[in-house]
């Protein structure tokens, strides 16, 4: 069934004022049309911020609790509609129904968690220097948050910004990528059924270079809060802050697992793999980078392998183990990076083949790829390739292994498998990521602890999900009271 999606701004669902819509596509399986969304531009953004400002002072205003309400209301209509969301997720953005529900229940979660924030965010009471009656801190609202989210996770990380930016007071403005609005979309829909004030919350769909430039220039937004590639992200970040806006943008990963010899060696393969190839390697923390002992090198490979070719590859409704790419590009862009390593000399021991013939013609497969010799300085083992491909790369002891691992632009997740805690400490102590993890897989987050990257996975700024979600969004105000 298609689903038709308008913007929703001032509590109306509006069309583009240009009438021009887009078809969002089940990649699949692409004579499957999930919505229909507008193609809107600057004068849409432009209204929805004015919606966003005439709104603050009533959501603003608002107890906490009362706001609170709100947020858990809309927990509840996600809950309520999660087999349907879970399945509209996996249509527009292809991961396997397992998980697309975790994710929706996530976003379901996250909801429930701010809501019960909005009640307490703090504030600290000091003892004051002179004879005055009270010094303390409390929370404010930044404004106007203008968020802007990508295609990969399309229902948690609008939920993940949505959540602490209306919690704490703000109003927001909401740009989703455009492969896969729909789920944000369905946000949008729950908050209006629970109850939000007119223009608390909008939503704007159109190109990034429209609609996001606006958003990150526009007067009127006080934050950006940006999830996407480096290179965009770097962008909206500096135009954002030279516009006098506070901002964070969290970005690309090319996330490794170090494997040592004291480990299971079957154990780290499973590790890896469902790091590697979990939502067809489209997430910022997927492990792209398996740096193995060279005394584990070859058993770790043969396990790896086997790993890659025991998915089941297909359509993510028949709860296959690996769905598609989420687009005809990213499926490219895949296809063209498994090329580059074999022009470098790095050997492709499976996968790494657009699969044709059959339901494959309606979409975007392809098979897992596995490279073994693989030099830590060669563009597989730098750049970010969003797609499931993994490298494996030798090393002849710990130290060299830790040296791998943080020789690179980005720092987001970085996981080691070993058995010896001595390893474990000083992994956690040396690894240049914003995660560190220790025998676990460098994807898969919890929602109650901060969460960002280092160097080009991230502005650093400011963290998102907990307590760092909320400090974002608020400013402090020093309160002295001499009364
Ligand atoms: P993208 O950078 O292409 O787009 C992200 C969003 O930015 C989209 O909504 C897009 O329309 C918008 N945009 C594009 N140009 C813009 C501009 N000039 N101004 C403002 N907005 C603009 O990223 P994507 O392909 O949607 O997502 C994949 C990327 O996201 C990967 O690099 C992945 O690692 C990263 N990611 C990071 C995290 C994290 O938390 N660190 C989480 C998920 C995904």
């Amino acid at each position: 069934m298609t689903q038709t999606y308008e913007n929703y701004i001032g509590g109306e669902w509006t069309g583009s004022e240009s009438g021009e819509t887009q078809d969002v596509t089940n990649p699949a399986d692409e004579s499957d049309i999930v919505s229909t969304v507008p193609v809107s531009s600057t004068a849409e953004t432009d209204e929805a911020v004015a919606a966003a400002v005439d709104a603050t002072d009533e959501w603003a205003g608002m107890p906490g609790p009362e706001r609170g309400a709100i947020l858990r209301e809309t927990g509840e209509i996600l809950k309520s509609q999660k087999d349907e969301l879970a399945e509209t997720l996996t249509r527009e953005e292809g991961k396997p129904l397992g998980e697309a529900e975790g994710e929706v229940q996530r976003a379901i979660d996250i909801f429930y968690y701010y809501a019960e924030k909005a009640r307490d965010f703090g504030g600290t009471v000091k003892q004051p220097s002179g004879g005055r009656a009270g010094l303390q801190t409390k929370k404010e609202p930044m404004g106007v948050a203008a968020l802007i989210t990508p295609w990969n996770y399309p229902i948690a990380i609008p939920a993940w910004k949505i959540a602490p930016a209306l919690a704490v007071g703000n109003t927001v403005v909401i740009k989703p990528a455009m492969q896969a609005p729909t789920v944000g979309a369905k946000i949008i829909e729950a908050l209006d059924e629970a109850g939000i004030p007119d223009g608390a919350i909008n939503l704007v769909c159109g190109p990034g270079s429209e609609v996001g430039e606006r958003l990150t220039t526009h007067d009127d937004v006080d934050v950006v809060s940006f999830t996407g590639s480096a290179s965009v992200g770097e962008h909206v970040y500096d135009q954002a802050t030279n516009n006098g806006k506070r901002a964070q943008a969290e970005m690309g990963g090319k996330n490794p697992t170090v494997v040592m010899p004291s480990a299971d060696v079957d154990k780290a393969a499973d590790i890896v793999g469902a790091g590697a190839f979990g939502g067809t390697g489209q997430a910022c923390t997927a492990t792209s980078r398996a740096i193995v002992h060279e005394d584990v090198y070859d058993e770790f490979l043969d396990a790896v392998v086997d790993y890659a070719e025991s998915l089941e590859i297909g359509n993510g409704l028949e709860r296959a183990g690996m769905g598609p790419h989420v687009s005809e590009d990213e499926l490219a862009g895949s296809l063209e990076y498994i090329d580059i390593a074999q022009d470098e000399g790095a050997t492709l021991e499976t996968g790494g083949e657009e699969l044709t013939g059959g339901e494959y013609d309606a979409g975007n497969f392809i098979s897992p790829a596995v490279f073994s010799d693989v030099e830590p300085d060669m563009r597989i083992a730098q750049e970010e390739v969003f797609g499931p491909v993994l490298a494996v790369i030798p090393v002849s002891d710990f130290d060299e292994g830790v040296e791998v691992a943080n020789d690179i632009d980005y720092g987001l997740s970085a996981s080691v498998v070993t058995e010896k805690i001595e390893e474990e400490n000083e992994f956690i102590e040396r690894s240049e990521s914003g995660v560190v993890k220790v025998n676990e897989k460098t994807t898969g987050l919890e929602l109650h602890v901060p969460f960002g990257g280092l160097k080009r996975s991230s502005t650093n700024t400011y963290r998102e999900q907990g307590d760092a979600g909320l400090e974002f969004f608020s400013y402090i105000k020093t309160v002295y009271r001499n009364s």
